[in-house]
């Protein structure tokens, strides 16, 4: 069987997988991104709010906190140097009964613990919106949306610049620890032939696969996925919207929110329900659910108007609500594990890929 030799393979062209491969190309020579399907982010990265995050919910100095806050800069200044699609519109986090503003005071108090310090109770320009219903209303300047697949286009292009070799529809099929590294038996999908990948430094940045793949590299069940499913439904109303309002967060979400895309369409989303499987389909019985929900800050809603759009699914780790980034570490080789991997991941992406470099740096890989 061929053998091909690398300095270092990134299992996943999500925007995990290129945003890592963008940043280990400048440090690596022979860096190759393998992928399964036959273009770039497809999978969990296109399937999502495309929410610029401001680091609100996270608990304090968690992972999802540091890299959210960090990434969110990174991530305004990468699409600035780079005039990508984005827009910082700014959202409003909206309580409806006094419960709920006791805890949409708690959120701002967590928030400026991690280091978010421009929240402001400031409901002026939400007025502008009669159709909203809210007792107090947080809102948050730095949040915004942008274009996910023009930026994950550039990563991708930032690493082939670089020498960085992208190999689409070849997934990998296992990984073997060698006496020297990794040996990883690959699958090119459009010839059907099989192949090795040697390394010494190996991501595993795969999203919804990531756990199995780290489990049966290890050969136990060490890390328990479980999949929440999230649905959108584009809204064909008159109203018009220029921020993002959100209701509460829930245990698996940030809550089912407005959200904008660059257009200006509005659409809902995410729902958040436990799934077995990985198809994207939409339960047309989940509708009066989603509805409700809605409902509670946008009374007037109309079923009719809301239409079908699409669903993606989150990564989630059992018993563990942040992000985990797994090293296992040997004299001579890396296998990095990227897990639980879900919202912020498109805002902490870059940070996220400083984060993993630096680690490596300073085991000496
Ligand atoms: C409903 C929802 C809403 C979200 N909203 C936001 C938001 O508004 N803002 C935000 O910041 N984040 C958001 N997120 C989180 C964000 O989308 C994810 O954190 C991020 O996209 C995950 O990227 P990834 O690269 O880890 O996974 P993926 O994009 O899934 O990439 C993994 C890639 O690995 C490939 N792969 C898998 N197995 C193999 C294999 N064996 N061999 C080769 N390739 C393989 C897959 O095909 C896939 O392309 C949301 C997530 C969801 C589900």
């Amino acid at each position: 069987m061929e053998k091909i030799q690398s300095d270092c393979l990134i299992i996943g062209g999500g925007v995990a997988g290129l945003a890592i491969a963008q940043s280990l190309v400048k440090q690596y020579k022979n860096v190759f991104l393998i992928e399964k399907n036959n273009s770039l982010g497809q999978e969990v990265s296109s399937r999502n709010s495309e929410v610029i995050h401001a680091g609100i919910y996270y608990k304090k100095n968690s992972l999802k906190a540091k890299l959210c806050v960090e990434g969110k800069h990174l991530l305004y200044d990468y699409l600035n140097k780079n005039k990508l699609p984005f827009k910082k519109c700014g959202k409003f986090v909206v309580s409806v009964n006094d419960q709920e503003t006791k805890k949409l005071h708690e959120i701002k108090n967590n928030a400026l613990e991690c280091g978010v310090e421009d929240l402001e109770f400031n409901d002026s320009e939400l007025l502008k919106y009669p159709f909203i219903k809210f007792s107090e209303a947080l809102y948050s300047p730095s949040s915004g949306i942008f274009d996910s697949q023009a930026f994950m286009m550039s990563l991708k292009n930032e690493f082939e610049q670089n020498g960085g070799l992208v190999l689409l529809s070849n997934v990998s099929l296992k990984i073997e620890k060698s006496a020297t590294g990794f040996e990883v038996l690959v699958k090119d999908k459009n010839t059907g032939e099989v192949f090795i990948i040697k390394t010494n430094l190996l991501i595993n940045s795969s999203g919804l696969n990531a756990a199995r793949i780290a489990n049966d590299y290890y050969g136990e069940e060490k890390f328990k996925n479980k999949y929440i499913k999230g649905e959108y439904y584009s809204y064909q109303g008159k109203e018009q919207l220029g921020h993002l309002i959100y209701p509460l967060p829930t245990e698996n979400s940030l809550g089912l929110h407005a959200t904008l895309d660059l257009g200006k369409g509005i659409r809902f989303g995410p729902s958040a329900y436990l799934t077995n499987e990985i198809h994207y389909s939409l339960d047309k019985n989940n509708k009066d659910l989603f509805l409700k929900k809605i409902k509670s800050y946008w009374p007037s809603i109309i079923k009719e108007n809301l239409l079908p759009a699409y669903s993606g699914i989150r990564p989630i780790l059992e018993g563990q609500d942040d992000f985990l980034i797994d090293f296992s570490e040997n004299t001579e080789s890396l296998l990095v594990n990227v897990l639980g991997y879900a919202s912020p991941g498109l805002t902490s992406s870059l940070a996220l890929a400083k984060y993993i470099k630096s680690n490596i740096s300073y085991i000496g890989i």
